[in-house]
């Protein structure tokens, strides 16, 4: 089996000014000094993207990363943002399919797909995000749709895409609410993916994928969860605002 790397992203949502993610930076990088343990990405609003990859120069295991972007290049698109635009300010990683960009700017599995596309095309590396609602998975139909969320918003992509790409699953009733998965069920769940990245990729393209798991990650979780053998680090809302309680929840994941 593949030795993964863990990889820990902070997915700040619509919070932080550029001075707020300033003085965030400072106070993480104090807090974190100079453990290496795992990949870390701060996945900051687009004002703040450039302060926060001027700030983590001096941290090369730090790198900044953007929760969303456009699928097309350039154009009339007022208001949105190219890949070409979040690589020039410095970004290494985008998020793409956030549960709640498909909920409140209906983004498909089409859309995923084509914005994760644009992103390895100007050498982003995408965190294709997916999970089901409570509603499926009362219903059973949690391995039906994580599959099909999987293939569709990788479709068509290479092995040679594949080994940039990230996969973050993302309970939605576990995302904001302080409710986790459990270790079991996240793993069960990490279980189908990689079987369908296999069934897609193939057996290498599976074992070196990482697999997030998010979804009211903290501190006191981390180890757990991303003690699991198919989970490979977390992607993580609310408990990334607070410089050191993220750093205590990268540390804690990472020995895991
Ligand atoms: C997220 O926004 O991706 C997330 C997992 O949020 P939280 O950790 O707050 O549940």
């Amino acid at each position: 089996m593949a030795k993964r790397t863990k990889i820990i992203a902070g997915n700040w949502k619509m919070n932080k000014t550029a001075t707020e993610a300033k003085a965030f930076v400072e106070a993480f990088l104090t807090e974190i000094g100079s453990f290496a343990g795992c990949e870390m990405v701060l996945c900051a609003p687009f004002t703040a993207l450039e302060t926060v990859h001027r700030r983590l120069a001096s941290a090369p295991s730090v790198t900044v990363g953007a929760q969303n972007l456009h699928q097309e290049a350039s154009g009339a698109f007022t208001g949105e943002v190219s890949a070409a635009m979040l690589q020039d300010l410095g970004c290494s990683h985008v998020i793409v399919g956030h549960s709640e960009r498909r909920q409140y700017f209906g983004e498909t599995d089409a859309i995923v797909n084509k914005k994760a596309i644009a992103a390895l095309g100007a050498g982003l590396k995408p965190i294709v995000c997916v999970g089901e609602t409570l509603e499926v998975r009362d219903a059973g139909g949690t391995e039906k749709l994580v599959r099909s969320q999987v293939a569709g918003s990788l479709a068509g992509l290479t092995q040679e895409q594949m080994a940039q790409v990230v996969v973050a699953y993302e309970p939605v009733w576990a995302i904001g609410t302080g409710r986790n998965a459990t270790p079991a069920q996240a793993q069960e769940v990490h279980g189908w993916i990689r079987d369908e990245l296999k069934k897609l990729f193939g057996a290498g393209v599976a074992d070196a994928t990482r697999i997030q798991y998010g979804g009211s990650v903290k501190a006191s979780n981390a180890a757990e969860l991303c003690g699991q053998p198919d989970i490979d680090g977390a992607l993580v809302g609310g408990a990334s605002l607070d410089p050191k309680g993220f750093a205590d929840l990268i540390r804690a994941g990472a020995a895991a």
